[in-house]
This record gives structure tokens, C-alpha cells and sequence, in this order.
């Protein structure tokens, strides 16, 4: 049962409200409760990276891990000086969870479940004697000289001296915040895949290439920033494009692609860094040193896949049986374009990857970054989801409410020990 007045209420248990509440807890400070809207706390833990949850990033300089967030990045470089990857794997050795490291940097539990995330969370908050609350939503919230009067959806009313709002992207935060007077960056989606007009690209479901160039061209009439970049790996599916650098380049981008109702051109430059004439050079060097072979069979470098290949030889109307001595001028200038600067249109917004996020949420300017109290009103915080930051894939999105979460209950117990 939750009491009719309680010192610390944190509305949202998910990864932001448990950190939040464990480490002010387990600093000392006493009557911490955390409620929670579902009958299950963490179910977003629970789902997170397939399944595994990609708990944060082996990224540990905080100003590289900065880079990593389309909105936010400025602002957190105060907050990860505090506390960052580093921080939060030893934080949660501290709490019985070993992280490994994979290959491209992301870091999973050792037993490789979410299932050992959530157990971590929920041992380490009933250790620390915070009172969690399941089926508790808190539905309404106003000022009082203590501190903060709300109603839960039940009808109950709880009195308390520190409210913390960790509700996520769900709307019912955004609505709460409103009503203590936050303004609101409007939410938008991110890290979504594009789906490609005509679908050109269908045949070639399950490739990846990596590393290749993106450049999104969008209408400088409409947005303020109408080209955006990113290199990486990019993976062909049967609805569009998708792989980290698309899912990147679509986070960065996410605002002003719903500007233009996601309407765009795409370049693709499959060889990656290297330019139409280091191409030219290279194709002209293939004409001369693999004359007799035929261009089917013979792929301007080993790692360019043979299925894009001879998309592209098709998409130029070059016959594959060509050989490379009978190569045309005018061929070759076809080919380099196909290689370097494949455009296509975009017809919409794909599918979401394995992770997706809001972008937008409680403006940054209203929060003091330090502590994660609100500038307008004392004695509430706002941490994680609800907050104008969003990450890329990779371990960064829980990353910030690793942090968030941490200076939250940290500013709890530094203003009881004054
Ligand atoms: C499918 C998927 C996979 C993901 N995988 C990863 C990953 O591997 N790595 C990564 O870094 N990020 C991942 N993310 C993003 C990550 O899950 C979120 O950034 C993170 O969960 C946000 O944490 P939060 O605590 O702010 O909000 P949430 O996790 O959304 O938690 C908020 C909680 O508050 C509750 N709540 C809402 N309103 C109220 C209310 N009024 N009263 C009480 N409770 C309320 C909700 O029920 C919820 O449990 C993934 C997201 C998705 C959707």
C-alpha cells in the first residue's frame, strides 16, 4: 500500500526511476518510493537489444560519447564528466552484473539475457529499501508548500516532499511535466529504417556493405539543415535500407525528415571514402591489368558484394560478359556514378531497427544538468526518456539514464546531508 505522504516519490519504473531511486536509497535516504504503471517494472530492460539488452557503450572518453546523441550531446558533456560507460559498468559490477564487451563496442550481460539486467535492478533497489509500487500510475500532480500533491489513476492520493518523473516516452509524463509548467520539445520518431520509392534496391535484400557514404538530401527550402552524412555499415532489406549507419543517419536527421514528411533523395557511395576519380582510376587500372576477363566476373574489389555488383552492372545496361578491354568510356563514367553516387528517393519511414527511441521531450533549458531538478520547479527532477536526448543504437540510449538517474539520486542524498 502506498502511504498518504511519503519524502521521495519516483513515477516511472523503468531504467532512469530504478537508478534514480537505488542510488538515493542506498545513499541514505530513507522513504524512497517507486511506482510504476504496468504490472511489470523494466519490461522496456526486459525487451531491449533482442532481447539481450545493450546495456551501454564501450565508449569511455565522455567527450566521444557525446557525439553519439542527435539531441542532447551538448548538454551531457557536464553530466558524463560524472558519470559515464565506465561509471555504469563498474556500477553494476558493484551490483553483482559483469558486462562483456562485443566486437563493434556495445556492451551486453555476461549471460547474455535482459533477464540478469532486471534481476540486477530489482535486487539492488530491494536491498537498498526502495518501496516499489506495480499498477501504480500517477495521473495528476500539483504544488504545495511541502512539495507535491498527486492522484494516482486509482484515485489515491499521496502527498510528497520530492517528486522525480522517469515515465519514459510515455505521454502521461510529458502531460505531467506540462502541468508544473515545462515546455515541451514535441516528440518525434528516430532511428527508423527508409523505405526507398520503387523499391530498386529489392533484389538485393540481405546484403551488407560496409563501409559505405550516405548523404540525405533534403529541401533547403524547408529545413534548416538539408544535407546530413554519416559512414558506417548499411544493410539492404526487402522494405528499404536499414544497418547502423541508415539507422544514424535517420536519428540525426529525424527532425527534419518529419519536416518534410520524410521526403528525400539518397546518396549512396558504395566504395565508401573513396572518391569517383579514385574509382576512375581503379576501373581505368582493372581495363588494362584484367583485360581478357569479363566484367561479371571480375568485381572492382573483393569486398564489393557480387549480388550489388551486378545490380549495378544491369541498373548501367552493361552486358556482364563485357570484358574489361571493351569497356566504353561512356561505360566506365556509368559505372563510377553507380559505384560513388547511387541516388535514390525516399517514399516513407521504414520499420524501426531492433531499438527505437523518442526524440523530444522536457527542454533541456528548464533542467539543471548537474542535479536533474527542475530550474522552474523546486524539488522535481526529470530524468532519462522524458528529456529532450536521444542516442543511437549501441548501449547509449540507457546510457543517459544510467547517468541521468545516477546524478538524480546523488542531488537527493547531497540535499539530506545538508
Ligand atoms: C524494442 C526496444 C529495444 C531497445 N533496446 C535498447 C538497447 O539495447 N540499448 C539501449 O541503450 N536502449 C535501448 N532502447 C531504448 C531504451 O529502452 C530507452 O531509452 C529506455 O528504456 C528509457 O528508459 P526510461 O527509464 O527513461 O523510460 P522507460 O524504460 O520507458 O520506463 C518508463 C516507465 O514508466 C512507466 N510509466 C509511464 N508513465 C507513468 C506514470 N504516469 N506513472 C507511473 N509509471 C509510469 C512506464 O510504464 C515505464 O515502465 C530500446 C527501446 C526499445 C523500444
Amino acid at each position: 500500500m502506498l502511504p498518504d505522504r511519503v519524502s521521495v516519490l519516483v513515477a516511472g519504473g523503468g531504467a532512469s526511476g530504478f537508478m534514480t531511486a537505488i542510488v538515493a536509497a542506498e545513499a541514505g535516504v530513507a522513504d524512497v518510493h517507486l511506482l510504476e504503471a504496468t504490472n511489470e517494472p523494466l519490461s522496456k530492460v526486459r525487451i531491449s537489444g533482442g532481447g539481450r539488452c545493450n546495456v551501454t557503450h564501450a565508449c569511455w572518453d565522455p567527450r566521444s560519447l557525446v557525439g553519439h546523441y542527435p539531441r542532447g550531446s551538448k548538454a551531457l558533456r557536464g553530466p558524463f564528466a560524472r558519470f559515464a560507460s565506465g561509471d555504469a559498468v563498474a556500477w553494476f559490477a558493484d551490483h553483482g552484473l559483469q558486462l562483456v564487451e562485443e566486437d563493434d563496442g556495445r556492451l551486453f550481460p555476461i549471460s547474455n539475457s535482459s533477464a540478469s539486467v532486471v534481476a540486477a535492478l530489482r535486487q539492488a533497489a530491494r536491498r537498498a529499501g526502495v518501496t516499489l509500487h506495480t499498477a501504480a500510475a500517477l495521473q495528476q500532480v500539483d504544488r504545495s508548500p511541502e512539495g507535491f500533491n498527486g492522484r494516482l489513476r486509482s484515485g489515491a492520493a499521496v502527498q510528497c516532499r520530492r517528486l522525480v518523473l522517469a515515465t519514459g516516452g510515455h505521454p502521461s509524463g510529458r502531460q505531467l511535466a506540462a502541468a508544473l509548467g515545462h515546455g515541451l520539445v514535441p516528440p518525434v520518431p528516430s532511428l527508423f529504417s527508409l523505405a526507398l520509392a520503387g523499391q530498386p534496391l529489392l533484389e538485393l535484400a540481405g546484403v551488407v556493405m560496409d563501409p559505405v557514404d550516405l548523404e540525405l538530401r533534403l529541401d533547403p527550402e524547408r529545413v534548416a539543415q538539408p544535407r546530413h552524412r554519416q559512414s558506417g555499415a548499411l544493410l539492404i532489406t526487402h522494405r528499404g535500407l536499414s544497418g547502423p549507419a541508415l539507422l544514424r543517419l535517420t536519428a540525426f536527421a529525424a527532425r527534419d525528415l518529419r519536416a518534410t514528411g520524410y521526403s528525400a533523395d539518397l546518396r549512396v557511395n558504395w566504395a565508401g571514402s573513396r572518391s569517383a576519380s579514385q574509382i576512375e582510376a581503379l576501373l581505368e587500372q582493372l581495363r588494362q591489368q584484367q583485360a581478357r576477363r569479363q566484367l561479371g566476373s571480375w568485381r572492382p574489389w573483393p569486398e564489393l558484394s557480387r549480388r550489388l555488383w551486378s545490380h549495378l552492372l544491369a541498373t548501367a545496361a552493361i552486358d556482364p560478359q563485357l570484358r574489361w578491354a571493351e569497356l566504353r568510356r561512356v561505360q566506365q563514367q556509368a559505372l563510377v556514378r553507380g559505384l560513388t553516387a547511387s541516388t535514390y528517393r525516399v517514399a516513407g519511414r521504414g520499420p524501426f531497427g531492433e531499438e527505437f527511441v523518442t526524440a523530444g521531450g522536457v527542454d533541456l533549458g528548464t533542467i539543471n544538468l548537474a542535479t536533474m531538478e527542475s530550474r522552474l520547479c523546486p524539488g522535481l527532477q526529470v530524468v532519462g526518456e522524458l528529456l529532450d536526448i536521444d542516442g543511437v543504437t549501441g548501449g547509449f540510449n540507457f546510457q543517459h539514464c544510467w547517468t541521468s538517474g545516477w546524478l538524480a539520486g546523488q542531488a537527493l542524498a547531497a540535499e539530506r546531508a545538508t
